[in-house]
């Protein structure tokens, strides 16, 4: 039988081949550029004709988050629309940590991902849909160190200033996958909810935050190997640009609500993390916080407050990341929604784990809890 060939030479693909012998395969993970980040894959077989393919990715002790492996299912498409799990096995003692997928292709191509891929093609599309609509004006913030632009949708005639915020960790597609059902949303017209968000809020959505490392298939960093939210006390027009641009913006407009929109690799369960260590943290900025999980927990079973990381203390927040920097920068209320790469087991689907359809209806379902937690401030 001939050997399978397999091929991530696109736009957000990754792997290297160390062998090929017939349908098996032994594969490992690129690192992110001038980084020790690694954990996104992202490649395609052919020549499979029917067979099963054992395809097994090795030296996965050393990626960045050893603890996102076990329980975690690969996800596989045959036509790029409609991703599903497949069974994955993690053996932490064979080959430096290795993840064997068993599969059986009903034709002769599958692409493999670590969650669905979100592509720079896909992007431009949707900027180009969302930024057509009626009342929503593109806005160019900068360019990434690749020279890729730092997209900006914006709308809205309200007072409140809302920022929304995605895909600082490339690898994190799940990001872009919740910001397009977050702008579908707002730019619809015929959505009495969106209007309302509309008439109370100015919102500045920026869909990916970190283009070079998207394309180049990176985990956590962009093209001179640095964690965008790491950077945001300092940032630099060398080192970190999409951050400067970003900050700058926000500078000008001012911020009082913002979120961030991230992946977890290890936790099965979407959940947000605060500003709780913040030097200046006011009484109120906590309660809009806190207040704002409540609503969305009530809202939808894909989200929960029982699992997430722990709570920094007083006066210890790390202030190179995001929503701490803004809560403390503006005395906004901020926050970092993390989405599973595995499932929300609170609510699991077998099929799917988390996928690009829930990630969509959470867009949603926030924006539905960020109009109650204005209405609860502000009943007019
Ligand atoms: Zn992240």
């Amino acid at each position: 039988m001939n050997d399978i060939q397999i091929n991530a030479a696109f736009d957000s693909g990754n792997i290297e081949v160390l062998s090929i012998d017939g349908a098996t395969a032994r594969l490992t993970i690129r690192r992110d550029r001038d980084s020790d980040f690694f954990q996104w894959f992202h490649f395609r077989v052919s020549g499979a004709q029917g067979r099963e393919l054992a395809l097994t990715i090795t030296g996965l002790n050393a990626s960045a988050y050893p603890r996102g492996w076990p329980g975690y299912q690969v996800c596989v498409s045959e036509d790029r629309q409609f991703w599903r799990r497949t069974e994955s096995h993690w053996d932490d003692g064979l080959e430096g940590g290795s993840l064997t997928v068993h599969h059986r292709l009903a034709g002769d191509l599958a692409w493999f991902a670590y969650f669905a891929p979100y592509s720079m093609e896909r992007h431009h599309d949707f900027i180009a849909r969302i930024a057509a609509a009626d009342g929503v004006e593109y806005r160019h913030l900068g360019k990434s160190l690749d020279g890729q632009p730092i997209d900006c949708l914006e709308m809205g005639d309200g007072g409140m200033q809302v920022w929304l915020y995605a895909r600082q960790h490339p690898g994190e597609t799940m990001a872009e996958w919740w910001m397009e059902g977050a702008l579908e949303l707002l730019a619809d017209h015929t959505s009495s909810m969106a209007r309302e968000l509309r008439r109370r809020c100015r919102f500045h959505i920026v869909p990916n935050a970190n283009p070079d490392g998207s394309r180049r298939g990176h985990l956590r960093t962009n093209a001179a190997g640095v964690n965008l939210n790491r950077e945001w006390h300092d940032p630099s027009a060398e080192k970190s640009p999409e951050v400067l641009a970003i900050r700058n913006a926000m500078d000008a407009s001012g911020v009082d609500f913002a979120m961030d929109i991230h992946g977890d690799e290890a936790i099965p369960a979407v959940f947000l993390a605060g500003f709780e260590g913040i030097p200046s943290l006011k009484q109120e900025q906590r309660a809009g916080y806190n207040r704002y999980a409540e609503l969305l927990e009530r809202r939808t079973p894909d989200f929960q407050t029982a699992i997430g990381y722990p709570i920094t203390r007083p006066g210890k927040a790390n202030l190179s990341m995001s929503t701490n920097q803004l809560a403390e920068r503006f005395g906004c209320v901020a926050m970092t929604l993390e989405m599973p790469f595995k499932d929300h087991d609170p609510a699991p689907n077998q099929r799917q784990g988390w996928s690009p359809e829930r990630s969509k209806q959470l867009g949603r379902d926030c924006l539905g809890a960020l109009l109650e937690w204005l209405v609860d401030r502000d009943p007019a």
